[in-house]
Order: structure tokens, then C-alpha cells, then sequence
């Protein structure tokens, strides 16, 4: 018999924990060491080789929920993302990139990938037609993040999976919006899913890290590029993401149902244009969402309306903080325009739907009723200095 897949909750708490049968303490111990013996050990470890305790540990929980048969841990999510990349890419392929990437991805694509000899296009869009249209005959990898950032857009996991399995491509996503909570890409036939634990599995904004999941197969690969770049995690850090991660599940399902009801309030506010949320009934990808994702998450964006002025709005919150980061248990505001996406041009943006009045929100898990009289306080302050005496 094939012993049940554990609740979510419970792969946090426990899977691969580290037991400690010295002093039966509550936790797994931290093991520092960055010597072990070589003789008579069925494992060379080393922190570098991936493959200390406390990194396989936290492997094996990461593995378990993500549902792929191997994790392995990075110093940073570029860490684990350009890792990845040049694991299964070399002189003469191409990528095919979706067009709504995280900056520091696009930054990876456009300033290194050509001194290796490595082509890459940007998708038009994130619809299925939008990739197979960018495939050439060299290409090797889809590469694909959802939902997006800051617009919420939602891909196809399943779509993109079967095009890229029919073209015989590999497929890797930024699986860092969901966390494993909200979307798992592998049992949709997504091949290496990516993480930068830095946002919902570190979670207190503290912890700066990466994960890859995927096959043993593709970890092999992953894992020999990984060894000389050398982009592998402090123990003591890896511990600190193991206690975080334990309290994912529960953080995230806050966070969610915060995104929810303020989504909701945002979209009836007077002094709101729009709001982009998968969870809401009038995003366009609402249904895909839906079908792919256990929880809409915890991220949307909005835009005010135009007579608001948005630095003026952001200096008068009090409870919520405008934050480059995201999914902190604090919930935290940015603008894209003058942050994420400064550096492209107003053409550019505009050509992707970012405008200047556009306002990316991570809900932290406080009470929606003082995140709504922060809101509610701030916009009046703002109205308030606008209208002339
Ligand atoms: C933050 C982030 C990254 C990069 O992660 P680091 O830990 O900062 O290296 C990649 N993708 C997404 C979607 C992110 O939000």
C-alpha cells in the first residue's frame, strides 16, 4: 500500500526533520560543520556539495511540498534561477522567456546569457500562442512565471507543459507568488520549479534564499553546474528557513484570505479604478486560476484614481510600509513605476498595462479592519492637502 500523501500542515511541521537523539530536543539541531570524515561514510558532505544535514533536511520537506522527487537549497532565488538556467543551456540554444518576468530574471537574461552564446526572445503575452510563437528550432527552455508580477496574469501550466513536451523542451517556472502553498507546477507536468524563499518561505522578510524542485534526474544536472558556482546557503541560515517554512501553511492561508477581503473592499472603494486579484471574479484569468491553484494568494495590485496622488499616499500610511520586498507577515505597498520597473521605458510599461497610479500590495496577516482605516485615513490626508483652502 502507498502510504498517503501527508496534509500540507504537517509536511511543514515535520517531513525531514533532523532528530536529535543525544538530548531528545523539540527541534532539528543546527550542525555547522563544514568538515565531515571521508572514511567509511556513504556520503562525502560538504556545504558547497549541497549535502550537510541540515540542507538535506530542509530538502526533503521542500521536496514534499512542492510533490517532486528532489529540492535543493541556494544562498538567494537568483542563485537558484540562474543555476538552473545554465544547468540545461549552452553555446547556441535559445530560451524562450515569458514577457512579465521578475526584474533581477530579466536582468539575468539581458546583461549574461549572450556571453555564453545563449539566444532568448520575450514573449507578447502569456497566452499559449504567445510562446509556441517564439519557439525556434534551437530552443530548449520555456521559461515561465505565474501569476506575475505586478499584474496578476495567470499562464497555463498544463498548456505550456503539453506544448513544450511536444517540442521535446524543458519547462521552468517562478513559482515564488504562489509558494507551494497556493500552486504546486509539478503535477502539471511543469518540469524545475523555482523559489525565492526570500518572500513566503522565509516569510518574516529576514532570510535570504533559494530553492529548486524538480526530478532526481534533473537535479543531477542541476546539481553538478550548482557544485562549481557555488551558490549553496549557510547551515545556520538553512536552519532559520526550516523554522520559518514550518509556519508557511497557516501564514499563507492568512495572507490569502487577507488578499480576498481587501481585493473586495478595494474594488467597491470610491477612490479605486481598478483591481487586479486572480481571486476576484472580474480577472480575466480568474478560471485558469482556479483550476490551477489551491489559494489566489496573497498579492495583488490596484490602481487609485487619478486625483490621488500615490507618494503622497504612500507617506500618510501609518500601519502599512511601502517595502521594495513581498510576502512578509507585514503588509507592505510599492510602485512599480518607480521601483521594479523604473527602468523601463513609459512606452514599455504602458505596453504591459503598469501605470504610474498602479500599486503593488503584499498582505501581511494583521486584521483587514486596521488595513482598511490605514487606507481609508491616508487617502482622506491626501484629499484633504489637494483641495485649496
Ligand atoms: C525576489 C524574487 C526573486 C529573486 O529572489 P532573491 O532571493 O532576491 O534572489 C525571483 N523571482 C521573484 C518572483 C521574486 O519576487
Amino acid at each position: 500500500m502507498k502510504t498517503p500523501k501527508k496534509g500540507v500542515n504537517t509536511i511543514c511541521a515535520h517531513v525531514g526533520e533532523l532528530k536529535d537523539k543525544e538530548f531528545k530536543g523539540a527541534v532539528s539541531p543546527l550542525y555547522m560543520s563544514t568538515s565531515y570524515e571521508f572514511e567509511d561514510v556513504e556520503v562525502k558532505r560538504y556545504p558547497r556539495y549541497f549535502n550537510t544535514p541540515n540542507q538535506e533536511a530542509l530538502g526533503k520537506k521542500l521536496a514534499a511540498l512542492e510533490n517532486t522527487e528532489a529540492a535543493m537549497i541556494f544562498g538567494s532565488g537568483m542563485a537558484a534561477i540562474s543555476t538552473a538556467l545554465m544547468s540545461f543551456l549552452q553555446a547556441g540554444d535559445h530560451v524562450v522567456f515569458q514577457q512579465t518576468l521578475y526584474g533581477g530574471t530579466y536582468n539575468f537574461a539581458v546583461t549574461q546569457l549572450e556571453k555564453y552564446g545563449i539566444s532568448f526572445s520575450f514573449t507578447n503575452g502569456w497566452g499559449i500562442p504567445d510562446f509556441e510563437k517564439e519557439i525556434k528550432p534551437n530552443t530548449k527552455v520555456i521559461f515561465i512565471e505565474t501569476p506575475s508580477n505586478p499584474l496578476l496574469t495567470v499562464t497555463d501550466l498544463k498548456g505550456i507543459a503539453q506544448l513544450a513536451k511536444s517540442r521535446g523542451l524543458l519547462t521552468m517556472i517562478d513559482n515564488t507568488f504562489a509558494s507551494p502553498i497556493n500552486q504546486n507546477p509539478g503535477n502539471f507536468g511543469i518540469d524545475v520549479v523555482l523559489h525565492s524563499a526570500t518572500k513566503y518561505m522565509g516569510g518574516h522578510s529576514d532570510i535570504c534564499a533559494g530553492v529548486v524542485a524538480t526530478s532526481n534526474e534533473n537535479m543531477e544536472k542541476i546539481f553538478q553546474t550548482a557544485i562549481c558556482f557555488g551558490g549553496s546557503l549557510s547551515d545556520y541560515t538553512v536552519w532559520l528557513l526550516e523554522r520559518s517554512i514550518k509556519t508557511m501553511g497557516i501564514r499563507v492561508k492568512a495572507q490569502n484570505e487577507n488578499a480576498m477581503k481587501m481585493a473586495k473592499y478595494l474594488s467597491v472603494s470610491d477612490d479605486v479604478e481598478n483591481v487586479y486579484y486572480p481571486g476576484l471574479e472580474i480577472h480575466p484569468d480568474h478560471d485558469l486560476a482556479k483550476s490551477q491553484m489551491n489559494g489566489f494568494g496573497g498579492m495583488l495590485s490596484f490602481e487609485l484614481h487619478s486625483g490621488i496622488d500615490v507618494s503622497q499616499f504612500f507617506k500618510q500610511l501609518k500601519l502599512i510600509k511601502p517595502s521594495m520586498s513581498l510576502a512578509g507577515i507585514e503588509s507592505t505597498v510599492l510602485s512599480p513605476t518607480k521601483t521594479s520597473h523604473a527602468l523601463m521605458s513609459p512606452g514599455d510599461r504602458e505596453k504591459q498595462g503598469i501605470k504610474d497610479s498602479l500599486i503593488r500590495f503584499s498582505l501581511g496577516i494583521e486584521e483587514t479592519e486596521d488595513l482598511i482605516q490605514d487606507i481609508e485615513q491616508a487617502i482622506n490626508q491626501v484629499k484633504s492637502m489637494q483641495v485649496p483652502a
